[in-house]
């Protein structure tokens, strides 16, 4: 793998602590593996409480003087961070594909959109506004300060190893938070060589480090019982979200939460079919479905519910499974073998319900993480995929009669991430998108994340938002100031 990098020096197989690349005690490693080939491409440290504890010492003794520089200072460290982030872009793909398997093009676009968040929040860096109050009284003054919260820590998954840190980590350093992350154990690649530009950007030692650890449960509870650690924000599923919200408790620790979803996708009769086929494929197939904003139920109107089946079976039928790194692939492997095992148990239980397989339904010649994508028909709400995140290349085609209908089944289900819909007539779209009860909607689009927009979920999909102007507030506390003249 070194020998495909430009800088080969940017596969690391340390962690990062307080401004040291270090080795676990006792020189404890785990494997990262390609899920594409199944390798061992890299081996690193797996950290225990107590290294994990001196990151957030760390971040802890370095954080006042970071705060303490102007903005504008902050603003040019990410700002140079975001620049390296985008001259080893490849490089980073590189890494990202080979220890995540999604196609090298995602993942460079991937790299890009996280060195996004980096450059923006390097601009709100400068614009951390407070307030000024008319006071209550003649003789009072009434100022509010916004300040940062202090040690902010974070977990993240694996289906985006750079953006989920990049979105955490770059609004907490602009605010002038210190950053302890610890990144999936299937992906500490990215993270070690964001971590490593950071470093040649100017981030001090301490400021950003990075605790690699096999043990999750282990990092999560180091997170939330040491009292040096004011905010936890994680990105990951809602059964671990809810854990990880009851241990934060303890402290009353801030929380940000950005967990699982059940996309809603939705096609009314007077919608641009083949625009809404193109919004399907990207909504539901990029990163193989690993993202928790992928489209999980399509719903299709009954009117051009046969029309758009075949069109999007067609769509699905030009695509290419394949290894990540190899040109002309658009799917890639499956993260690992129990992400498979779901889309099988989604599909047979749909099946055994009713569904019929329109295209795929079967694994792959590649490997046993591979499975080709797969539409079903006559999909209904008492089938698992209507309760539950499938993330793979599984779509399953619901039929709905009329708008009733449709935004009762949409909004019947515990989350409430992101959702999309197709149509034209004006009112119907704003209906729709005011019924609909998500955090984000793409209308007439499958693809929706920006770093200028806030990204997060109502319901059980999570609190807080990352990215726009509202995502460094999750990093910022409010001080209110009474003066008496
Ligand atoms: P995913 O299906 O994306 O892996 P998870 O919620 O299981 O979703 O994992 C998201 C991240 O949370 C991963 O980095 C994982 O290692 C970590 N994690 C899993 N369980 C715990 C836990 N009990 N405490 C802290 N982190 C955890």
């Amino acid at each position: 793998l070194a020998s495909m990098l430009k800088r080969p020096d940017l596969l690391i197989e340390r962690a990062l602590v307080g401004g040291e690349w270090i080795e676990a005690e006792g020189g404890r490693t785990f494997d990262v593996t390609n899920p594409a080939r199944g390798d061992v491409i890299a081996r690193v440290p797996d950290l225990g409480r107590a290294e994990i504890a001196r990151a957030i010492d760390a971040a802890h003794a370095s954080q006042k003087a970071w705060a303490a520089r102007t903005g504008k200072e902050r603003a040019r460290v990410l700002r140079r961070w975001h620049d390296l982030m985008m001259e080893h872009q490849e490089d980073l793909a590189v890494l990202m594909t080979a220890e995540q398997g999604k196609p090298l093009a995602e993942s460079r676009g991937e790299v890009a959109y996280g060195a996004a968040y980096v450059e923006w929040f390097g601009e709100e860096a400068k614009r951390v506004y407070g307030e000024t109050i008319p006071g209550h009284m003649p003789d009072k003054r009434i100022t509010v300060l916004k300040q940062p919260i202090g040690v902010a820590a974070g977990i993240t998954p694996w289906n985006f190893p750079n953006a989920m840190i990049a979105r955490k980590v770059a609004p907490a350093l602009a605010a002038g938070c210190a950053f302890v992350s610890r990144p999936a154990s299937q992906t500490p690649l990215s993270a070690l060589a964001m971590a490593k530009l950071a470093e040649e950007a100017g981030v001090p030692a301490g400021v950003f480090s990075v605790v690699t650890t096999m043990d999750a449960s282990g990092a999560g509870k180091e997170f939330c019982e040491n009292s040096k650690v004011r905010k936890l924000t994680f990105t990951g599923s809602t059964e671990v979200g809810r854990i990880l919200l009851r241990q934060a408790a303890d402290q009353v620790m801030k929380c940000s939460m950005e967990l699982g979803g059940n996309a809603p996708f939705i096609v009314f009769d007077d919608a641009d079919l083949d625009a809404a086929v193109q919004g399907a494929i990207v909504s539901k197939f990029r990163n193989n479905g690993q993202t928790c904003v992928c489209a999980n139920r399509i719903y299709v109107q009954a009117g051009v519910y046969d029309a758009f089946a075949t069109k999007l079976a067609e769509a699905v039928g030009r695509m290419k499974v394949g290894d990540g790194l190899e040109a002309g692939t658009d799917l890639g492997p499956l993260i690992e073998p129990k992400a498979v095992a779901k889309v099988r148990e989604h599909l047979e239980d749909a099946v055994a319900k009713g569904a019929k397989v329109l295209t795929g339904g079967h694994g792959d010649p590649l490997g046993e993480q591979f499975f080709a994508p797969t539409i079903v028909t006559g999909a209904t709400r008492e089938m698992k995929v209507a309760r539950e995140e499938t993330f793979g290349p599984f779509a399953p085609l619901f039929r709905f009669a009329d708008e009733a209908d449709v935004i009762e089944q949409a909004n019947d289900t515990i989350f409430g991430l992101a959702c999309y819909f197709y149509a034209r007539d004006l009112s119907r779209v704003i209906r729709v998108q005011e019924a609909l009860e998500y955090g984000m909607v793409g209308v007439n689009t499958g693809i929706i994340s920006t770093e200028v927009a806030p990204f997060g979920g109502v319901k059980q999909s999570g609190l807080g938002r990352e990215g726009s102007r509202h995502g460094i507030e999750d990093y910022l506390e409010m001080k209110y100031v009474c003066t008496q003249v």
